[in-house]
């Protein structure tokens, strides 16, 4: 496999001053949203008070370290594994909500999908199997295994006359129970469910790099998301957030916003580290194109002084989202490791087992843990605030499928799905019990299908390599 990114061939570099700045990034503000329990009821948004207390130890520093010492390496082994990188996505969507007339721009922006013999055998059955039965989660719904439950119940301990069930459901009930299982797991998305086939797409041969993709259609699609599915602050006559209003929203609202900044961040950041370097002439001497930092380009879009003061502050929410990320991975920890990571292949599969709870143990020792706790406290005004929050971020998965590039579209599905599965883990209530019961957890009881935590890793893991990204333009600015 042909590894992306290499660092020679740097464009010539100007204006290194107003990098330093960039270079320098301090001053991260501490919330209590890290990691302290902070409970105080002026937390909530609708509340007078909607400050954070800014009483945590959770640093850049710390984070950077973590990450690029213990989880970067770590994600970078997990993810050339089969179940991680074979992802299926729908990208023949039509947008719901404009006619799409952009094209990629760059022939590097079209995504290969792959061939049937391509994608392992075991990841073409559907749905992994459960741990402890060696089913298929799906298998319960079943008429099959409805009777088998019933004839145990009845050599054990049924009373033919008193306690008669008629057991004969039809195979038309039993879709509409499965229809109506599928709507109350849908309920805690905050993403859209697709329904609809998709294609198997190499996350490898595809990597997230520059395609050229920019202008009226890039800006349509991030301005309606911070003008119509953002939770705006009050008299903000800007197309994009000014960060000096964002402390006038509410917790909640502002952690929407930097979650969406976060992954727009990592985004740009991603095409700068891997920015084509070759011009059009070269291109034809190189088919593949040749592809490597670009530190003008990261000036321009992240320094202080060319984003009228916002950049830094847009590079900040990347870490916000990245400590959120990781607490949602600490929390479905004691899930995922019961996962089987099943592709069909008996040593790639134990290996990645192997693997992802090598990671997870390591999530878990970061001290200071994004702390969802202290959001969506306070009865009815909270659920619906979190109700809001929930079909605001369904709406930017749609606008998703108006994305006009292709590998834009892909890496920009996986990582809102990947984002939403964060979300739905952290908010939905489903996992705050396994937390503390552990052991007895009964994994049948919720599960995330595959796509959910092929995502979830995947997104991860372009954050963490955003963050490691950010280290290595540091290391060139010196
Ligand atoms: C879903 C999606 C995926 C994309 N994937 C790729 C890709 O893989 N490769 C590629 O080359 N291009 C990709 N793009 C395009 C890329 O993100 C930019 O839109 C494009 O490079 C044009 O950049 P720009 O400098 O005009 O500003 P844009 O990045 O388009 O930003 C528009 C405006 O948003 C504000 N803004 C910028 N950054 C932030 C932030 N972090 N937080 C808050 N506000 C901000 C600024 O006011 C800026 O002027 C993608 C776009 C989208 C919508």
């Amino acid at each position: 496999m042909r590894l992306e990114g290499s660092r020679g061939n740097m464009p010539q570099q100007t204006g290194l001053m107003p990098l330093l700045g960039l270079a320098l990034l301090v001053g991260f503000s501490h919330a209590n949203i890290f990691g302290t329990n902070n409970k105080k009821s002026d937390d909530q948004c609708f509340c007078k008070l909607n400050g954070v207390i800014d009483d945590c130890s959770c640093t850049i520093d710390t984070v950077d370290y973590f990450n690029n010492m213990k989880i970067y390496p770590r994600l970078q082994s997990l993810l050339v594994r089969d179940y991680f990188r074979f992802y299926k996505v729908n990208l023949k969507r039509e947008c719901p909500f404009w006619s799409d007339d952009s094209k990629c721009a760059i022939r590097f922006c079209h995504v290969k999908t792959c061939q049937d013999e391509d994608i392992p055998i075991g990841l073409k059955g559907g749905l992994p199997r459960d741990l402890h039965t060696n089913e298929s989660p799906s298998h319960k719904y079943q008429a099959k295994a409805q009777a088998s439950d019933c004839n145990h119940k009845l050599d054990c301990d049924h009373n033919l006359e008193l306690g008669y069930l008629n057991t004969s459901i039809s195979s038309e009930n039993y879709k509409e129970f499965e229809r109506w299982q599928q709507y109350d797991d849908a309920q805690d998305n905050f993403c859209v469910t697709e329904t609809d086939n998709g294609e198997y797409v190499d996350l490898l041969l595809n990597p997230e790099r520059y395609t050229g993709y920019k202008g009226p259609s890039a800006h349509r699609i991030w301005r309606s998301i911070y003008m119509e599915n953002c939770f705006r602050p009050e008299n903000s006559p800007h197309n994009f957030i000014r960060s000096s209003k964002i402390d006038d929203m509410c917790l909640e609202k502002r952690v929407f916003y930097r979650v969406i900044s976060g992954l727009h961040t990592s985004i740009n950041i991603h095409l700068c580290s891997k920015y084509l370097l070759s011009s059009q002439n070269r291109l034809e001497v190189s088919p593949d194109g040749q592809w490597g930092p670009n530190l003008d380009e990261l000036q321009r879009r992240f320094s202080s002084e060319t984003t009228d003061g916002e950049g830094p502050n847009w590079l900040k929410n990347l870490y916000f989202l990245y400590m959120l990320e990781l607490r949602a991975l600490a929390k479905v920890a004691p899930y995922l490791q019961r996962e089987e990571y099943y592709t069909g292949n008996e040593v790639e599969d134990a290996d990645t087992r192997l693997a992802i709870n090598d990671i997870l143990k390591i999530v878990r020792t970061f001290p200071e843990h994004f702390n969802e706790s202290v959001m969506f406290n306070g009865g009815v005004k909270a659920q619906m605030l979190k109700e809001e929050f929930k079909q605001h971020f369904r709406n930017i998965s749609r606008i998703m499928d108006c994305v006009g590039c292709e590998k834009c579209k892909l890496w920009g599905k996986l990582q809102v799905q990947g984002l939403g599965t964060a979300l739905k883990i952290l908010f939905s209530g489903r996992f705050d019990k396994y937390e503390e019961t552990v052991i007895n957890f009964n994994r049948r009881q919720f599960f995330l299908d595959r796509s959910e935590i092929v995502s979830l890793i995947n997104g991860f893991g372009r954050l963490s390599e955003s963050i490691f990204e950010l280290e290595s333009f540091r290391k060139l600015m010196k």
